[in-house]
């Protein structure tokens, strides 16, 4: 894809600094604070739990590492399953196999595009039956669109299977008023630098379970136990995320709900433009549920738009926009070729439906109304000859 030169570039989502950021790493640096752990870690795990009203939160290197440890807390290992969305990032899936345990993927539905209740309701029967229970379910809400929670946890307490809410996209969304990342066993965040707040790199694990989060702790921190020697019977981890960076997320955090009504007007600026051409579909919004809106996500119809998805994103490549496909859905990559997928019904996989049509537009907080009007201009105009043309 060539860009024409000489037009700015506009990203999918860049970092965006508050300002405050630099007050807290000058605190660290004035107290010599650069080794891991330290006051803005404990000052940052502390206000993330306070933000999202759950008991206790661990900081870590990133939203995999959380994953990760909330696996191992669960005592995944080797021959076990873990059931898992399959349209998200692959982050959400590669902590079951750096455990050497099997994922299996649960397809999505329309009113969310995350993780079908039908198709979970199903894959659990059949586990039970088979005697095979897995040994958690990873939830992911997608773009920041929370899940259908009240039935996905009603069923995984019907079965006893504990819950991770792969929340890494969904920080500062809610679900009937609670906070997204907050439904499960443990919840996970990522501060990754394209996220709604970000660490420049780095994730929570989320819990009601202090104990639990006291083993986290201990596991990231190698497994050292209680000796002036270092002393260690189990496997750890070298997880923790740095002192210098927890100021960075003390800041950021201090302006996460301005950044979800950004994104949210970005969204609906987006929508007022673009709905009411023809084959174009917005992400729905669950009612109930109150999206950070992370990423705006559309679908084409290639027949009503009379332009495939690829023709638009091409289009915008040469305006010099970054855009992108939906998620390829993680069953259909190489990495987990062989692996079982249950699909939403039997003639329908909404995944792939939405990976095949869908896709995400420039959402960054900092983007000008000027560059998203550019984005809005191009899309029009390919979008507008195409149908005069049909
Ligand atoms: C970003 C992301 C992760 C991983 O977070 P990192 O901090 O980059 O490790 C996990 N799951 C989803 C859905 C994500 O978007």
């Amino acid at each position: 894809m060539q860009a024409v030169s000489g037009k700015q570039r506009i990203y999918l989502s860049s970092p965006h600094m508050s300002g405050n950021e630099q007050k807290y790493i000058q605190e660290a640096f004035n107290t010599n604070w650069i080794a891991p752990l330290g006051p803005n870690v404990d000052a940052f795990e502390e206000e993330l739990a306070d933000y999202v009203g759950i008991g206790d939160a661990a900081a870590v290197s990133s939203g995999t590492a959380a994953i990760h440890l909330a696996l191992k807390l669960l005592d995944v290992h080797e021959g076990d399953t873990v059931f898992c969305s399959s349209l998200t990032f692959v982050a959400s899936a590669n902590p079951v196999i750096y455990l050497g345990a099997e994922p299996v993927f649960i397809d999505s539905e329309a009113e969310t595009w995350n993780m079908s209740p039908q198709a979970l309701g199903r894959a659990l029967e059949e586990a039970a039956q088979a005697r095979k229970l897995p040994k958690a379910v990873i939830v992911v809400n997608l773009y920041g669109q929370s899940a259908q929670m009240d039935e996905i946890v009603s069923l995984c307490d019907t079965y006893r299977v504990p819950i991770i809410e792969d929340a890494a996209e969904s920080l500062g969304s809610t679900y009937k008023g609670q906070a997204s990342g907050t439904f499960g066993k443990f919840g996970v965040y990522s501060f990754n630098g394209n996220k709604i707040i970000t660490t420049s790199g780095g994730g929570m694990l989320v819990s009601n379970d202090l104990e639990a989060l006291k083993k986290a702790r201990f596991l990231a921190t190698q497994a050292r136990d209680q000796a002036e020697h270092y002393e260690h019977s189990q496997m750890g981890y070298n997880y923790r995320l740095s002192n210098v960076l927890a100021g960075i997320g003390r800041a950021q955090l201090e302006v996460l709900a301005e950044r979800v009504v950004a994104r949210r007007a970005i969204f609906n600026r987006y929508y007022r433009e673009l709905s009411e051409i023809p084959g174009i579909q917005f992400m729905p919004e669950l009612e109930g549920s109150w999206s950070n809106r992370w990423l705006t996500a559309l679908t084409i119809d290639e027949q009503q738009a009379g332009i495939s998805r690829d023709q638009l994103l091409r289009s915008l490549a040469e305006e010099n926009i970054e855009a992108r496909p939906v998620w390829k859905p993680l069953h259909l990559q190489p990495l987990f070729e062989g692996t079982r997928l249950y699909a939403h019904s039997e003639n329908n996989i909404v995944s792939e439906q939405l990976f095949e049509s869908g896709l995400c537009l420039p959402s960054g907080s900092n983007m000008t109304e000027e560059e998203q009007m550019r984005i809005i201009a191009c899309m029009k105009n390919v979008l507008k000859k195409h149908i005069a043309l049909n």
